[in-house]
């Protein structure tokens, strides 16, 4: 049966009357839609992991309503949790642990979800995964040189990236030559075990090692007072449960391919599994990662698309492995044997933890580019196999891409004012921006960022209210 809407638009088809581009220009009419396919909301969030889901929460408690657009068929991006059934426990191969801070203490009271002490392991082994040597790495006082240095550039996650004017020259040196400037090769194996996979860190600009390991985030000597990193019994209940809350408001295996904005309000057409449907809203929170795979379907201006053209993203993947034979309960960090500083070189396993169950471990992979499954399952499998000394393999229990992970830009946009037309992007043309991004050091950072970006997107909602018949197809007969 066709209701009025897909009635009158058939009929306009078969006349001729819809051209392509009146038809692309149709997408964006409710009449184009069966009413229940048409949602008009205060915010669209797009994006359900760490900043997406707690900025949809917030904006929910501020009495605003909201959906969320999920790529993925559940919420809670970087965090993977395995439910082993022999023993029921919750095991993490992905995110593991948040800071102890108030907004995130109250996001996860919000939903009655406790906190745990972060468990590290019973001990850290440092060896070389290549050729299992245990290696010590030289460290040493210079990492309080470090920690003053990145407070002096990072010194609140709540706020983002925010650089200098213009942009300090030490912040645009490879990473390398900063070492070498200020005599801290003995904080270089420390700074890198702190970082997450981005580029090779010595290739790295300053400026991304800076946010990857930073006195304002980090438990690093010298730094702002340590705030112990908490767990929780299963680190996808959070998500789980916001899912539930917001109902058909959370649209999963969603992806947005067609656009209409303006400062007032936009329009976005959503495949979400087989349908399509049309939302409405006065603005959008954009979490997912800022490259223009997924930015170009959101009607960008050249304005825009200048500021996004310029990101590239390195690889970062997870695996759950158990037979590891590796000494249970222990953590192994990856150290090169023969590299400078000891600091191995990407691709790599450069991490392998504890899980709940002694012999289960997860394993953190990274590289510079993106890497087939095959070739992640074979490094990992084999640097377990020297790790151990067994000849038998490893099984791994599940695998998980996180790629994009980290998003970066050359010196050269960042000397260009990168980050400040990033941030001058907020409320542009009815979108505001979280996520990795926008604030690189952790799930907790970013609460606190999408926190401090909540007051700014209420005030763009009450001045630009989208009418509540706005989702209604106002064609005559
Ligand atoms: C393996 C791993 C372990 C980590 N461990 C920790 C840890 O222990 N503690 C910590 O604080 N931080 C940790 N981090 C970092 C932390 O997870 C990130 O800082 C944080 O998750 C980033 O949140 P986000 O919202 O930017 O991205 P995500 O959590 O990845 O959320 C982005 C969401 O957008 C969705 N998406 C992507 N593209 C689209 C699209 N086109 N349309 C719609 N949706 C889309 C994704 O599916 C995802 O759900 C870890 C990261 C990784 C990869």
């Amino acid at each position: 049966m066709f209701g009025p809407s897909e009635l009158a638009f058939c009929l306009l088809a078969i006349s001729g009357v819809v051209s392509a581009s009146n038809n692309s220009a149709s997408q964006f009419d409710p009449c184009s839609y069966a009413a229940a396919d048409v949602l008009v909301r205060d915010v669209i969030v797009i994006g359900g992991g760490a900043s997406g889901t707690y900025g949809a929460i917030a904006l929910k408690d501020a009495g605003r309503s909201v959906a969320v657009v999920e790529k993925q068929g559940n919420f809670g991006g970087h965090v993977n949790t395995y439910n082993d059934a022999a023993t029921g426990l919750a095991l993490e191969y992905g995110v593991q642990g948040y800071s102890n801070d108030s907004i995130t203490r109250a996001f996860f009271e919000r939903f009655n979800v406790p906190f745990i002490p972060l468990f590290a392991g019973v001990a850290q082994l440092v060896e070389d995964f290549n050729i299992g040597k245990n290696v010590t790495p030289v460290t040493g006082n210079s990492i309080l040189t470090w920690s003053n240095f990145t407070n002096a550039y990072y010194p609140d996650p709540a706020l983002g990236v925010h650089l200098p004017s213009p942009v300090p020259e030490d912040l645009l040196l490879p990473f390398r030559d900063f070492i070498k400037k200020y005599h801290i090769e003995d904080a270089a194996f420390l700074i890198w075990s702190i970082s997450g996979p981005t580029d090779n860190l010595l290739d790295q600009l300053t400026l991304y090692v800076v946010l990857g390991a930073n006195a304002a985030s980090a438990p690093i000597p010298g730094g702002a007072p340590y705030i112990p990193e908490v767990a929780t019994r299963n680190n996808s209940e959070v998500y789980g449960k916001a899912q539930v809350e917001l109902g058909k408001s959370a649209l999963l295996n969603s992806q947005v391919v067609a656009s209409q904005r303006s400062n007032k309000s936009v329009k976005l057409v959503v495949q979400s599994g087989s349908s399509k449907k049309l939302l409405i809203a006065s603005q959008v929170l954009y979490s997912a990662p800022i490259i223009l795979d997924n930015l170009n379907t959101f009607d960008l201006d050249s304005r825009e698309h200048d500021i996004f053209k310029e990101v590239y993203y390195t690889a970062w993947y997870t695996t759950l492995v158990t037979d590891t034979g590796l000494a249970p309960g222990y953590s192994y960090e990856n150290a090169a044997n023969n590299t400078l500083y000891n600091i191995p070189i990407e691709p790599y396993t450069f991490h392998i933890g504890p899980s709940r169950i002694n012999t289960t471990f997860y394993a953190f992979y990274g590289a510079t580019h993106a890497t087939s499954e095959a070739d992640v399952r074979a490094a990992i499998t084999q640097n377990i196999r020297t790790l151990s000394g067994n000849t038998s393999s490893p099984k791994i229990l599940a695998f998980a891409s996180h790629t994009p992970f980290k998003q970066l830009v050359s010196a050269d946009a960042i000397r260009a004012g990168f980050y400040d037309k990033l941030n001058a992007l907020q409320g542009y043309r009815g979108m505001f921006y979280t996520g990795n991004a926008l604030d690189v050091s952790g799930s907790s950072s970013l609460y606190n960022f999408t926190q401090h970006l909540v007051p700014g997107i209420q005030k763009a909602v009450a001045a630009n209210k989208v009418p509540a018949d706005a989702g209604k197809c106002k064609r005559g007969w």
